[in-house]
């Protein structure tokens, strides 16, 4: 067969397997025969790169190229809708709506799915593009993410334009379980979803269970109603939600309805505030978020006699099913800089009240999130506190008329002018010495949480930064306090109080100095571990670092590659090794002290052991560790293949089980003690 007679064959095929397998999840052939039939298209298009089209099944897979997502304007703008939060009021305005319409009109109402909106073009039955909402007039082109999600049809048997819009979702447990394998965790499964439709290289997006609902179509002939047109849009292909309900006065109208959908609910509008409390007491049900349950007028033609408000249509309405969240509005951006360099824009808000507290400000995380957002500057939020007490913007409500559509960070950090430089989802100002940098460090040394100097407060710091006596934490105990005296609001009591706090600092325990030293990747809890492990002494960390020996490290429970390497980096740097110079001759601790004391020899060296069960005579297990250490071993927590010995007491569970199945040397106590004898 001629191969490209050949390739439209099988594009045709596993179209169609695609559609019985995502959409109507009844397959019809096993999972090896479609592979199979897909192989064959992908051998091909490689052969003749000329016949495969932008719609072949094969883009299911995704690119491992970076794309990029062009704006471009909507053909029917996207508004958002007016809200009611009570059944009560969304039945009465269903009853006004139908009364000014006359006549018995129908309504939908809808699941309000709490995902990521998504317009879809169609033409010559070829998806086009797939625009997010953006202003709403316009849109980012996401057509290579959105081609990988299987429910979307990539080819349609309708040769006119068509527009339909969908909710882009995933379910709950979906999230719970591909949010766990993420470094970088989402807070929600809409924000999920936003974010995959943005993922730069599109073969991430085929990774994520993306879900999508049609609900709205806009075809080039004329249909007659909502109702004709979902049961159009899903003849073609689409996922349209079964969770529906009709309500409309005309017998012969709600039969028909049910005759479209026989899975729609149908009753009388008397029925609806019923039904709208029905299903919010349900929601918890349902295996994906829905925030609330859109009523649509069905009749098109009445729709357009009733138009559109500056905002909103006036044929539908969104009811909410609580206000948890406030509306605000972005007054601006403000960019931190922290002692790392990260940048963090953060959103300033019109003050407004949210579960008892007045908030200004939310962070933005950083440019990926703003996008995901499509937030500019004036936009109307809303924003909520979750569970805890930071308060965050969770979507764009109204776009602003004027002024550019989504915020773009600086180019240049606004504390020093470097160019910042975009590593990750992360911006950073790579200027060690930019004055923000040096000030958050000084700031982050001194808090509470470390070296706890409380009288160096934020205001202190600013004013000795200014002045230029205070600039890196070295500084902080070769500083003359006595230059203080005579200095407005520096009374003779305060100075003290500051001397005795930078003299009682020196007492901190190393874990604490370890941390303070605020080194990117070494919080309190990875220092603690270093230490208990038998990274007690800094120079054994700085040995360890010199020899580039991340994996010494890494063998400490708690600490991933990623943190080892950049132990490793930090204690080489010739900087970082000035400044610990600096602050062991100014007196602070750099190992702990007590046991383990005493090296005896090297005999137990390059051994990485795991201690489990009871043991009779090392109780505390402490006292096992402690005897390792000495001997020159490591001690870690966990199992893994860099373990060479395992110490196994009474009762030994899964660690024993583990190492059985590594062929790790399992060692008994009587046999440990051996060793230690040995020598
Ligand atoms: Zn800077």
């Amino acid at each position: 067969m001629d191969p490209r007679k050949r390739m439209d064959v099988l594009a045709a095929e596993l179209l169609r397997h695609q559609h019985r397998y995502y959409v109507l999840a009844r397959p019809e052939i096993s999972d090896a025969e479609y592979d199979r039939l897909l192989d064959e298209l992908v051998e091909l298009e490689k052969r003749y790169p000329q016949y495969a089209g932008p719609n072949s099944p094969s883009r299911r897979v995704g690119s491992d190229l970076d794309g990029s997502f062009p704006e471009r304007p909507h053909a029917v703008p996207v508004l958002s809708l007016d809200k009611l939060y009570e059944a009560r009021q969304a039945a009465q305005w269903l009853r006004k709506t139908a009364d000014a319409c006359g006549n018995d009109p129908g309504f939908t109402v809808e699941e309000k799915i709490d995902g990521a909106s998504i317009v879809l073009y169609y033409e010559h039955g070829e998806l086009q593009h797939a625009l997010t909402r953006g202003n709403g007039l316009a849109g980012n082109d996401v057509s290579d993410n959105v081609r990988t999600i299987g429910q979307v049809p990539l080819r349609i048997a309708e040769p006119g334009a068509l527009a339909v819009r969908g909710e882009i979702y995933i379910t709950r447990d979906d999230f719970v379980r591909f949010n766990a394998g993420l470094a970088e965790k989402y807070a929600n499964p809409r924000n999920l979803a936003a974010g995959s439709l943005r993922n730069l290289k599109s073969s991430l997006t085929a990774r994520v269970p993306l879900n999508i609902f049609a609900y709205e179509g806009f075809f080039a002939g004329a249909a007659r109603d909502h109702l004709e047109v979902l049961a159009r849009l899903r003849d073609l292909g689409f996922r349209v939600n079964p969770q529906l309900g009709f309500f409309c006065d005309s017998g012969p109208r709600r039969q028909r309805a049910q005759a479209l959908f026989p899975e729609a609910y149908s009753a009388p509008l008397a029925g609806v505030e019923d039904y709208l409390r029905r299903l919010g007491d349900a929601r918890a049900g349902v295996p994906y978020d829905i925030d609330g349950l859109v009523l649509k007028l069905a009749d098109l033609e009445l729709r357009q006699e009733l138009g559109f408000t500056a905002h909103h249509p006036r044929w539908a309405m969104a009811y909410k099913f609580e206000a948890p969240q406030a509306r605000s509005e972005l007054l601006d951006v403000l960019v931190q800089v922290g002692r790392n360099g990260r940048v963090t824009p953060v959103a300033l808000l019109r003050p407004v009240r949210l579960s008892g507290s007045t908030v200004t400000r939310a962070t933005l995380h950083n440019q990926d999130y703003i996008d995901m957002l499509e937030l500019g500057i004036g936009d109307q939020v809303a924003i909520s506190r979750r569970g805890d007490v930071i308060p965050a913007v969770d979507e764009v409500l109204e776009k602003s008329a004027t002024g550019p559509t989504v915020y773009r960070l600086p180019e240049l950090c606004p504390f020093c002018a470097s160019r910042l430089v975009r590593e990750g989802a992360h911006h950073f100002c790579r200027n060690g010495s930019c004055p923000e940098r040096q000030r958050r460090a000084l700031g982050y040394f001194c808090a509470r949480e470390q070296m706890d100097i409380e009288s160096l407060g934020e205001k202190t710091i600013a004013f000795l930064y200014e002045k230029g006596w205070l600039r890196t934490i070295p500084d902080i105990y070769s500083f003359d306090y006595s230059r203080l005296e005579g200095v407005e609001g520096y009374k003779e009591r305060k100075i003290a109080r500051i001397r005795a706090a930078v003299e009682k600092s020196k007492e901190q325990p190393f874990a604490r100095v370890l941390a303070a030293l605020g080194f990117e990747g070494l919080a309190a809890a990875v220092a603690a571990a270093l230490i208990a492990h038998g990274f007690d002494d800094i120079d054994r960390i700085i040995a360890t670092a010199a020899r580039g020996d991340w994996e010494a490290f890494a063998a400490v429970e708690g600490i991933g590659e990623a943190t080892a390497r950049q132990l490793v980096d930090h204690f080489s740097s010739a900087a970082n090794l000035e400044l610990i110079a600096r602050l062991r001759s100014a007196g602070l601790r750099f190992r702990t002290e007590g046991p383990p004391a005493g090296r005896i020899d090297d005999s137990f060296a390059g051994q990485v052991w795991v201690i489990t069960g009871s043991l009779e005579k090392f109780n505390p297990r402490s006292l096992a560790a402690d005897e390792i250490r000495r001997r020159g071993g490591r001690v870690a927590d966990s199992v893994t293949s860099r373990t060479s010995h395992l110490l196994a007491g009474a009762n030994a569970g899964s660690k024993l089980a583990k190492a059985e199945k590594l062929k790790i040397q399992v060692v008994s106590e009587s046999e440990f003690q051996e060793l230690l004898q040995r020598g």
